[in-house]
């Protein structure tokens, strides 16, 4: 069952990096398993899904302790400076970063653990009151603020559109996305100024995310069904 699901996954994937000319193995996906558990997140990766992504540093804290020491993990979740620590020690990439203080915390504890996390800047690219993230126009400045933070390399940015009905409703959102890293690219503020990720598209709407240019995509319930509450 979640065999078939990650195959359907990964071919429509594969077909939607085609339609577009884009080169499939560009674009990685995350299994986002947040209140899935921890055996059933073993099915998935003994079906060859090795990135999973968490909301809930707790939970996420239960699972990886049981899972072989191969699984990736990426924290998609909201911070709170508090959890910081534990956050690094658990995930290899943090993918929403928002805000400076948050950054300074995660460079403190990277550099503690001398390991070096790799991260995103989550942009609340609808500017909704409800989200987490930072303005489109604040991102540039904290960047900027970040540079200095040598235990951490921005790999890109994330983001969580608006609520549509329809795929194509995220479409602009993802574009947005798209646009902002392009220019601030353009101005050498990531760690790779060539080969800036997109973490946009989840299971509704993942691939129009490729078609505008996503290289990770977030997929939960259309991996492992609806989430138990
Ligand atoms: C839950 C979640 C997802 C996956 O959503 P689905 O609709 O189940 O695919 C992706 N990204 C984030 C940040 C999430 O919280």
């Amino acid at each position: 069952m979640i065999c078939d699901n990650l195959d359907e996954i990964r071919t429509r994937i594969q077909e939607a990096a085609e339609y577009c000319g884009r080169d499939p193995q560009e674009i990685r996906l995350v299994a986002v398993s947040k209140r899935i558990p921890a055996k059933v997140v073993a099915e998935a990766y003994h079906c060859g899904q090795v990135i999973f992504g968490e909301n809930y540093l707790q939970d996420a804290r239960e699972k990886i302790k049981q899972l072989e020491p191969s699984l990736q993990w990426h924290f998609i979740g909201h911070l709170q400076t508090n959890k910081a620590r534990m956050a690094t020690e658990l995930f290899q990439v943090i993918e929403t970063v928002d805000r400076l203080k948050i950054a300074r915390a995660l460079d403190r504890y990277a550099g503690e653990l001398e390991k070096t996390l790799e991260v995103f800047i989550q942009v609340n690219v609808g500017r909704e009151q409800q989200k987490y993230g930072v303005l489109p126009e604040e991102t540039k400045g904290l960047l900027q603020d970040i540079q200095s933070l040598t235990n951490l390399k921005v790999r890109g940015l994330m983001t969580m559109p608006p609520y549509g009905r329809e795929p194509e409703a995220s479409r602009p959102w993802f574009r947005e996305l798209k646009q902002l890293a392009v220019q601030l690219a353009s101005k050498g503020l990531f760690e790779d100024n060539d080969a800036v990720e997109l973490s946009m598209g989840m299971s509704g709407d993942f691939t129009v995310a490729i078609k505008e240019g996503a290289t990770l995509v977030r997929v939960g319930t259309a991996i492992f069904g609806p989430r138990p509450n």
